[in-house]
């Protein structure tokens, strides 16, 4: 049975889909087996994992509406040594067309269970929306992965997405529960940085996870090569760190 994890943020730009990509990478490394699912009509885990969005002949939207299904439309990322459902500005359309369905939050759900015995993890990359698509996430998964900026306004935005967690666990999934919050962009140098991190820990505890993921342009370099940053630089900082992320995954889901 695969544990399966959203990484969601309502906000924009946090590094949802770099750690979906780099954990997804580094659970690999760990001989874990992982597909990620791309939620993103943006397609930038698609990309990052070196699949070309463009013209896919399968893909979440057509697993979402069920015209396709998880075993056919899924691909191999080389570079990351995972499975990836991919996505494209396709996905935008289930959105509206998913309205008419029946259980319309947990087509996702129901679609994951076909391939549940393949996989150690499942990895949802959601869009930055608390949209049907990231509700589809949250009923699917055993709980959620929030990346956050250690910035002034990290803190911001976090309750509506707790909340939501909430009513989906009262009403939906039982089985979910926020795993951790993930600080990630990290940079020591900067006191503020230190201050938020600290703060966080100091009002979420031990569901902060451990490991800090820091600001590193290898990282950020890694996708127009097509390639997770663990494969693209496994010595770089931000590779390290998101391996040990994985190494934290997997011990903490032996409590789970
Ligand atoms: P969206 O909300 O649009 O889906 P996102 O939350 O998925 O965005 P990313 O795309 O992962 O965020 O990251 C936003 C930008 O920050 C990207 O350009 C990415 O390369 C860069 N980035 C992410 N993490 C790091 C890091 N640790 N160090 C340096 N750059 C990073
Ligand atoms: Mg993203």
């Amino acid at each position: 049975m695969a544990k399966i994890f959203c990484v969601a943020n309502q906000k924009g730009g946090v590094g949802k889909t770099t750690t979906t990509v780099n954990l997804s990478a580094g659970l690999a490394k760990l001989n874990q087996r992982v597909l990620l699912v791309d939620l993103d009509p943006q397609g930038n885990a698609t990309m990052g994992a070196g699949i070309n969005k463009a013209g896919l002949a399968a893909s979440t939207y057509e697993v979402m509406l069920g015209t396709s299904d998880v075993a056919t439309a899924r691909q191999r990322s080389e570079s990351g040594r995972f499975d990836v459902l991919p996505a494209n500005r396709e996905l935008a359309g289930a959105e509206v067309e998913m309205v008419e369905l029946d259980n319309r939050e947990k087509r996702l759900k129901n679609a994951l269970a076909t391939v549940d015995g393949d996989y150690d993890f499942i990895l949802i990359d959601c869009p930055p929306a608390l949209s049907m698509l990231t509700l589809n996430g949250l009923c699917a998964a055993h709980g959620v992965i929030i990346p956050m900026q250690c910035e002034y306004y990290a803190l911001e935005g976090l309750s509506d997405l707790v909340n939501t967690i909430k009513k989906v666990h009262a009403n939906l999934n039982q089985d979910l529960k926020i795993i951790g919050l993930l600080r990630v962009m990290f940079d020591p140098r900067m006191t503020l940085s230190q201050q938020v991190s600290a703060q966080l820990e100091q009002h979420f505890g031990d569901k902060v996870f451990k490991t800090i993921i820091p600001r590193n342009v290898r990282l950020a370099e890694a996708p127009s090569y097509g390639m997770p940053g663990v494969t693209f630089d496994p010595s770089s900082k931000g590779a390290q760190a998101y391996i040990a992320f994985g190494a934290e995954m997997v011990k903490r889901i032996k409590t789970m």
